[in-house]
């Protein structure tokens, strides 16, 4: 039996699919990843110092530079594509339990997966948050401000210092949507994790414990991962061809 008809028998099996998602999903909607062959910090090492939390707060160059990456991020024009989609056709077919996703740039929203079922792991980059006051809002405006000549700006209420919404390294992940996070990898009866290198924790931990806790897992991911050898299936073929397909043969036999 292949690998591919391995997988969707036990899709087709599955009611309760927990989906985990990572930066390789978006890489066919023009979002380069981090580590895969054509990632941020693997061209560009150096990047990765840029997102340590310390020093964003302690280093205004390292603000400045991270404020011309989000005003340039591809991000903003980015569509969903049919990776995306084959995920809103599982939950059109009452299957998908939640939709964990480690990226943060709502794509899963935009190609129409409901916003409850959805748990953004490492937050959002349409958001900024202010790191002094804790206040919230729109990233859209903050934009204008650094297009029109403000190379850090600060937040408008208490002058802090604003950075996207979105957990950097050395930042902790909000406990409610870990919590959430951990319930729907502990009660799903598949997990099926795509495009990630699964090397970021906590999230990464995700799989053992849905493994741990009797549930199938399926490994979508042209890369080797550290769970390879734990998984029911694993496919390292294009998340854009492999998951629409994966997900028709699955609801048609289920
Ligand atoms: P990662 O960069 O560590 O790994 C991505 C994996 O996806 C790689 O192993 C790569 O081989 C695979 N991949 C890429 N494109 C693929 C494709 N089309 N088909 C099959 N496989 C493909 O990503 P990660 O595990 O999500 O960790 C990176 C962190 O960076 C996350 O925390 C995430 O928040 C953040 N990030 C997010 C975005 C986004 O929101 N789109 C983009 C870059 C990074």
């Amino acid at each position: 039996m292949s690998s591919f008809d391995r997988a969707s028998e036990r899709m087709a099996q599955a009611r309760r699919i927990t989906v985990l998602t990572g930066a390789g999903i978006s890489t066919d909607s023009g979002i380069p990843d981090f580590r895969g062959p054509q990632g941020v910090w693997t061209k560009n090492p150096a990047a990765e110092r840029a997102s340590q939390l310390q020093h964003y707060l302690s280093d205004p160059e390292v603000r400045r530079a991270a404020w011309q990456n989000r005003l340039n991020s591809p991000a903003w024009a980015a569509q969903p594509n049919s990776g995306h989609q084959a995920i809103v056709e599982l939950e059109r077919h009452g299957r998908l339990r939640s939709l964990i996703t480690q990226n943060i740039d709502e794509l899963h929203q935009r190609a129409g997966s409901d916003p409850s079922l959805v748990l953004e792991l490492h937050g959002t980059m349409r958001s900024v948050v202010c790191w002094q006051c804790g206040e919230r809002g729109p990233m859209g405006p903050v934009l204008d401000r650094v297009r029109a000549g403000e190379d850090d700006p600060s937040c408008t209420t208490c002058g802090g210092i604003l950075k996207s919404a979105t957990i950097s390294f050395g930042q902790s992940l909000d406990p409610e949507v870990l919590a959430g996070a951990e319930a729907a990898a502990s009660d799903c009866d598949l997990l099926l994790a795509v495009g990630s290198s699964l090397t970021v924790h906590p999230a990464a931990g995700l799989v053992p414990l849905a493994k741990g806790k009797g549930a199938s897992l399926i490994i979508v991911n042209a890369e080797p991962t550290p769970y390879d050898r734990i998984a029911d299936a694993v496919l390292s073929d294009s998340i854009s061809k492999v998951l629409p397909a994966l997900v028709s043969a699955s609801v048609l036999d289920g």
